[in-house]
């Protein structure tokens, strides 16, 4: 049997003319974008060509894109530039961010004796906007970091709503968008967020490179330095080939997002709606509806009566390949530090999947996955 995918949310297959799209910069142009030949100059363009059309995509200015390796980098460049450059007492975020956020924000508080403020979220992921205006209040001068879908559990935080309290507060806010960039549409003119990450293996595009938007006015200090690359925002050569394909990648998503979203709402209302006929058993952590969640991500619990049942590692033997929220195998721990955050009951945490949807899965693909559970859990 073809093996399923359903891990889309740890990285997706890459798109086929995105490929097709990167070929030429790996063989066919040679020559470094910093070059001011005419070899250089090809490459050149062709990086802020990518620039402009990412932007476009954002309604950002091209000046606002900086390309790095990835989203970790650019979480870990906006949040310690702006704790430097702004003199940050506090960061408010919650714990169930991602931990390309998380501990970076441990590392400025160890290292920089930043004060570190964790909103409370309810048991479906939800941030209580009273309580982040109350805590900025409290802490004049503070960077927030609550992202805008969440990589386990799929909430999708309100970034217009948190940016307005932001604004009123006079505080900066960052947004790790990694899960939510070629997925969701952005209007950057009309949204008061500072600082946006974006990751082009979340959709579609190639590994390893990845982008920040940083505001117009709201300069952050460079965490990479060398030969001033990226407007001195980012040294190194860049990575041309993948540039244009995290570009092509962005376009694809874009151009059809409308439909691309109804299919993959179809995939995950009908696993939802299986899992719930053929396992009376199962939980759904964090929110599961349209305009609260991410059509990709469904992360569901079994109880198995205390018993863990090493789900993941049993599907991936029948040839399902699906991550979690998995469970510390030494008792009653919850491995998933999301899990934990939005304190899921531990009988369902430590039998937790999250299934992740791509433009490529099928309902297929569910029927045989569905099959292949029954099998784990009633044989
Ligand atoms: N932030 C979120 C929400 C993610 O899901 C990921 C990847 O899993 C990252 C950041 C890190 O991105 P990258 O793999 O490009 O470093």
């Amino acid at each position: 049997m073809d093996r399923i995918y359903f891990d889309n949310a740890a990285s997706t297959p890459m798109d086929e003319s995105v490929f097709e799209a990167m070929k030429p910069y790996f063989c066919e142009f040679s020559g470094n974008p910093s070059s001011t030949h005419s070899h250089g100059r090809i490459l050149k363009n062709a990086v802020e060509k990518s620039r402009k059309l990412i932007a476009g995509y954002l309604n950002a200015m091209p000046s606002e894109i900086f390309f790095t390796a990835g989203g970790t980098e650019a979480d870990n460049t906006i949040l310690c530039g702006a704790v430097s450059q702004y003199n940050i007492k506090a960061i408010v975020s919650t714990e169930i961010e991602h931990h390309a956020v998380t501990h970076t924000i441990e590392y400025l508080v160890k290292e920089k004796g930043v004060k570190s403020i964790l909103l409370s979220v309810d048991k479906k992921g939800n941030i209580n906007p009273e309580e982040l205006s109350a805590v900025l209040a409290e802490n004049p001068n503070a960077l927030v970091s609550i992202m805008h879908a969440n990589n386990e559990i799929g909430t999708l935080a309100d970034i217009q709503e948190i940016g307005e309290i932001c604004q009123e507060y006079n505080a900066l806010f960052h947004s790790d968008t990694v899960q939510t960039i070629g997925h969701f549409p952005f209007d950057l003119q009309n949204t008061n967020v500072h600082y946006l990450t974006g990751s082009a293996h979340k959709f579609y595009g190639p590994k390893g490179i990845g982008f920040m938007y940083i505001k117009q006015g709201y300069p952050i200090p460079a965490l990479i330095h060398g030969g001033s690359q990226e407007r001195n925002m980012r040294s190194g050569t860049e990575n041309v080939a993948g540039i244009v394909g995290m570009a092509h990648a962005l376009e694809k998503c874009y151009s059809n997002l409308p439909e691309k979203e109804e299919k993959l709402w179809a995939l995950k209302d009908y696993m939802k709606q299986q899992l719930t006929q053929h396992f009376p058993n199962v939980c759904f952590h964090g929110e599961t509806e349209k305009g609260k969640s991410l059509s990709t991500i469904l992360n569901s619990g079994f109880d198995l009566g205390g018993e863990e049942r090493m789900l993941l590692f049993n599907l991936d033997i029948k040839g399902v390949s699906v991550s979690g929220g998995s469970a510390c195998t030494s008792g009653s721990l919850i491995g998933s530090h999301v899990l934990a955050g939005i304190q899921a009951d531990p009988v369902y945490a430590m039998n937790a999947i999250r299934f992740s949807f791509g433009i490529q899965n099928t309902k297929e693909e569910i029927d045989k996955t569905i099959e292949a559970l029954k099998e784990i859990m009633y044989s």
